[in-house]
């Protein structure tokens, strides 16, 4: 079976400590799903003026946050690297018009650990990490996503992580119960659009869906999704696997494309 592409929210780094519904959502994906050769990570918190692959043997744990509690620091997830599928995904782009990068410094930030640390905790399956170029846009993100589905073929998992809702100004740490209604209003149309098919809307997000603008005043945590739904292929169809809010407005969704 050839694995779904996915997209994750991440949440705020405290996500791993609380262990609400994502934590068991994310723990459940990694038991359910095919066991995968490798993870390429796209994550919303490596930005590069082009596509980037972390071509690390032995990739570090990268605590890009501050201020939060000790036990996050402490946390590793030691995972191998594949500079090989580095090589190959960076080799894909090229093959596409898509300039692309090797870097052989990169580890895992925090969008790619935190939930991977959940989904595979014995970081038993090598790990890269893909950047993200906020500069760019929605379409080109597609493209990126386009001209890596072939890994999917190879048993690579493509696991996109960002946020479906992430307005971090607009957090309430304490509020609990119903979100926002500009933030719910956002997360029903993007969970339409996906499982619809509209690629267009999608890629227009911020002129289309209402509370666009306010769920994302800045693109960077929504567009690795547009990675995983062009690593999804042609022709497939998203489907909505979890959603919930936390903080009051901090959209959680999950998406699988196949
Ligand atoms: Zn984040």
């Amino acid at each position: 079976m050839t694995l779904p592409s996915l997209f994750v929210s991440h949440g705020a780094p405290t996500l791993i400590l609380e262990n609400g519904p994502t934590c068991a959502f994310l723990r459940r994906l990694g038991q359910e799903l095919p066991r995968p050769d490798a993870v390429l990570a796209v994550s919303a918190h490596w930005e590069t003026p082009r596509p980037a692959l972390g071509a690390v043997p032995s990739p570090e744990t990268i605590h890009d946050f501050y201020g939060f509690p000790d036990a996050l620091y402490r946390m590793r997830y030691p995972a191998q690297g594949s500079p090989g599928l580095a090589d190959r995904a960076a080799a894909l782009l090229e093959a596409s018009g898509i300039a692309a990068e090797i870097d052989k410094q990169r580890g895992l930030d925090h969008g790619a650990w935190v939930p991977l640390l959940l989904t595979y905790p014995d970081a038993d399956v090598p790990t890269l990490q893909l950047s993200i170029q906020p500069q760019l846009g929605p379409a080109h993100h597609v493209a990126v996503g386009r001209a890596l589905a072939p890994l999917r073929e190879a048993n690579v998992l493509v696991l996109a992580s960002g946020g479906a809702v992430h307005n971090l100004r607009a957090l309430r740490w304490n509020r609990s119960g119903s979100p926002e209604s500009w933030a719910q209003d956002f997360d029903d149309w993007l969970m339409q659009k996906i499982e619809g098919g509209a690629l267009h809307d999608l890629v227009a997000y911020r002129t289309q869906a209402p509370g666009g603008v306010q769920s994302h005043p800045r693109d960077e945590h929504l567009l690795p999704l547009y990675v995983a739904l062009g690593a999804g292929g042609d022709n497939a169809i998203g489907k909505r696997i979890h959603y919930g809010f936390e903080h009051g407005s901090l959209g959680m969704a999950a998406f699988s494309f196949s």
